[in-house]
């Protein structure tokens, strides 16, 4: 038995410790592992694929970080170029060649951004690409998907995926009604409802913002002809579309998810892995449109630590890394053979299963429903999920601690790691 389900371990004493002067022992929710209603794990350290807590116990880990560390933790060249950075001051609030470089590698990887301004969440680049919208159409409605989560502004706290699905909250105290009518839900995947809300709406709707590859209601694949069908709405419309690639850009494809499925948003939000494991985001697009933010244009956005260089250098480190060739084939083999595996075991285990996969996200839903929408994966049995979570951990492998999450693959991984991984699975569901 390891950590999670002891009472008297370090990591145990850490959260009573925290609780008292961190809301909920946490710096954000999902890490509570409320929802499966074990203690969380405090981390000590992480090396490549695998991660160890304060109690010394180590994990091969899915997690990420959420996603960022696409190159495993601590990876040597990143944290080469950290300290590089580190030791010439790590701000200075003033421009930095490297913030120019940073631009033009992101610039030449994703097809959709000709011009893009960094900032330090995914939070902040979806709030800030919504304003942009907003002030460049002069409208004020925004659409998005039942499920998605894009971050904790007020406007995008509707109907959200990630930690508000986790926990079972409603929409979120605190979101004013004269922000929330402003924000429009529909079902993902659901290429009518989107029409008919932009029959109703459609010159009042200043941009849709959608998850190419849905990842906060466990991982939901677009179906064939939804992420063009979106493109020729809003075009239709005089609406902006806006892909927020947080989770999956340079996760699924060398050019994000809109070089995989080939559509070309108007704006795009960018977070986690340009990052490397460093606080960033950013957001990019259309010159026309870009030229409107301060100073070039009059619509404001700013920040302190914005384009930090050691933000800026880890994620640069990392995205070439991921420039190298054949990286992202590795990733699909390894992440092909985990989910065949776990197909594999749930089938001989006669446990109910769907197992949704782009690229290396990966999820393993409790259900034999197809997985297509918040209103499927919410079919998944969370009781099932929250019992193999435990067995998972106890058998030395760590994923998110919720089933609308995904899991995450990277470079570190190797194909012991993966074996072992589905052996894990195997026995976990046997556990059930
Ligand atoms: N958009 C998406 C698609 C995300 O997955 C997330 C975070 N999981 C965000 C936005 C918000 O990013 P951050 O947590 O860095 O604010």
């Amino acid at each position: 038995m390891k950590s999670s389900s002891r009472i008297d371990t370090r990591s145990a004493a850490a959260f009573s410790e925290s609780k008292q002067v961190i809301p909920g022992g946490v710096n954000s929710p999902v890490r509570a592992f409320k929802s499966v209603g074990l203690t969380p794990l405090f981390m000590e350290k992480g090396a490549g694929s695998r991660v160890t807590d304060i109690d010394g116990n180590s994990y091969i880990d899915y997690v990420g970080s959420w996603g960022p560390l696409i190159v495993g933790h601590a990876h040597p060249t990143v944290l080469q170029a950290i300290q590089e950075t580190a030791v010439k001051g790590t701000s200075f609030g003033a421009p930095t060649l490297l913030e120019t470089e940073m631009a033009k590698l992101v610039i030449e990887r994703v097809p959709s951004i000709e011009m893009v301004r960094m900032v330090n969440s995914g939070t902040e680049a979806t709030m800030s690409a919504l304003r942009l919208a907003r002030g460049f159409t002069k409208r004020n409605k925004i659409v998005k998907f039942e499920g998605s989560y894009h971050g904790h502004a007020d406007s995008l706290l509707i109907k959200a995926g990630s930690g508000v699905a986790t926990l079972g909250l409603p929409d979120s105290p605190g979101v004013p009604d004269s922000v929330a009518v402003n924000t429009i839900t529909v079902p993902y995947n659901d290429l009518e409802s989107v029409r008919l809300v932009f029959e109703k709406f459609g010159e009042d709707i200043a941009a849709l913002i959608v998850e190419p590859v849905a990842g906060n209601m466990g991982v939901v694949p677009p179906a064939a002809g939804f992420l063009q069908g979106l493109r020729d709405i809003t075009k239709q419309y005089g609406s902006l579309l806006i892909f927020d690639e947080v989770m999956t850009g340079f996760r699924v494809h060398k050019n994000c998810a809109q070089g995989l499925y080939g559509i070309t948003p108007d704006l795009t939000c960018l977070g986690k892995v340009i990052g490397g494991g460093l606080p960033v985001g950013a957001y990019g697009g259309r010159l026309d449109i870009m030229e409107h933010i301060a100073p070039a244009g009059p619509i404001y956005q700013a920040g302190t630590l914005s384009g930090n260089p050691l933000a800026m250098a880890a994620g640069y480190a990392t995205l070439r890394l991921l420039g190298e060739p054949g990286v992202y084939e590795e990733l699909e083999r390894k992440s092909a053979i985990l989910e065949a595996g776990f197909a594999r075991n749930a089938a001989e285990a006669g446990v109910p299963s769907t197992i949704n996969r782009v690229g290396s996200m990966i999820c393993p839903f409790f259900t034999e429903k197809n997985v297509i929408n918040y209103e499927t994966a919410k079919t998944s049995d969370l009781g099932k999920f929250n019992a193999y979570f435990g067995h998972l951990l106890d058998l030395g492998v760590s994923v998110a601690p919720s089933q609308f999450e995904g899991m995450f693959m990277s470079t570190a991984h190797t194909d012991e790691d993966v074996a072992a991984t589905i052996e894990a699975h195997r026995e976990a569901l046997r556990r059930l």
